[in-house]
């Protein structure tokens, strides 16, 4: 049995209609590695399908994430828009709507091409349409529980002044802290930095919240069953570990089944990270490699195996090896171990 069967499989069992969420965080240059969480999120959500059910798969663009810095591949000026959200920031190259799209595109159209079955959420939206209300309103009120559970699954001292919920500046444009106990729905109160003094509304898209409590807040707006994520949110302390706590004990919902993946690495340069201007772009990939092999080198190893990405003579093996299995298919020659 394939392992997207597997999953696919305790899926189906516990939901009538299953949903399938998976994301990215269009912050810098996106790579293949990124393809390989749309290629597994694709293959569970047809697998579960197969099983006769009415299956959905989300992608959600984190298009409200700030800045955190400007990296090497961005201009000097870009400097001024660190803190703010990449959805409000120009696009580098002056030809799409905002930094976000600028990022995201090429990769949006590198998942058209590959076949993946999904709907394209903006989480900058999300925040517009007040989804994430009801959410930022439980922050403010059980606070010291979240304080509570970051610490003793962390294992770091506890944070008195952790912020669950960051507001956006309305004169700097930069996300900066709330004043607790100015709260009152929908209402909460700030000192930017800059000098400014003003009010977000949590019904719009004055603030957002922090990553460790947006992650399962989507997973309460959508009722998420299975998510693959990078094991970097994975590691023992983790987002995930915070999320599958905070999901039941502050927002009610219980956490997805995780499919944590291991990273791919590029050929004689190692792990590929958004941040590193030097590397290949999901597009790039999609460029070098056709679509069905590419699904092929994704697929063919459990999501817990790292995968090498050799855009030179390692691909043409690989490509030898798709032909070769896609004969023996038709052929019906091939065995449940290959
Ligand atoms: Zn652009
Ligand atoms: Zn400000």
């Amino acid at each position: 049995m394939h392992w997207a069967d597997v999953i696919a499989k305790d899926i189906a069992e516990r939901a009538e209609t299953p949903l399938i969420a998976t994301g990215i965080s269009p912050t810098g240059i996106i790579h293949v590695g990124s393809l390989r969480e749309a290629i597994t999120g694709e293959s569970i959500r047809s697998a579960v399908e197969s099983l006769g059910k009415d299956v959905k798969l989300i992608y959600l663009i984190d298009s409200f994430d700030p800045l955190r810095r400007r990296y090497d591949f961005l201009p000097p000026e870009y400097e001024k828009y660190v803190g703010m959200p990449i959805c409000r920031i120009p696009c580098p190259c002056g030809k799409h709507r905002n930094y976000a799209h600028h990022f995201v595109q090429p990769f949006l159209d590198a998942v058209d091409s590959l076949g993946v079955h999904c709907e394209i959420i903006w989480t900058s939206d999300l925040y517009a349409q007040g989804k994430f209300a009801e959410c930022i309103d439980i922050t403010f009120k059980k606070r010291q529980e979240i304080i509570n559970i970051l610490h003793e699954v962390s294992g770091k001292e506890p944070n008195p002044n952790y912020a669950p919920y960051e507001p956006l500046c309305e004169k700097c444009g930069r996300y900066t802290k709330p004043i607790f106990d100015t709260y009152k729905f929908p209402y909460v109160e700030y000192d930017c930095p800059c000098g400014h003094h003003g009010k977000a509304d949590v019904r719009k898209d004055d603030g957002k919240l922090t990553w460790r409590l947006e992650w399962p807040a989507k997973w309460k707006i959508f009722g998420t069953n299975a998510e693959p994520f990078g094991k970097d949110h994975a590691a023992a302390g983790g987002s995930y570990d915070t999320g599958k706590r905070i999901a039941p004990e502050i927002f009610g919902v219980e956490p997805p089944f995780p499919v944590p993946y291991e990273f791919v690495q590029l050929k004689g340069v190692g792990q590929m990270h958004k941040s590193l201007g030097c590397s290949v772009t999901g597009l790039d990939a999609i460029r070098m490699t056709p679509p069905e092999v590419l699904n092929y080198l994704f697929l063919r190893v459990p999501t817990n195996r790292a995968i090498d990405y050799d855009s030179g003579m390692g691909l043409l093996d690989i490509a030898d090896e798709y032909d070769r299995m896609e004969l023996a298919f038709f052929t019906k020659e091939f065995t449940e171990a290959e």
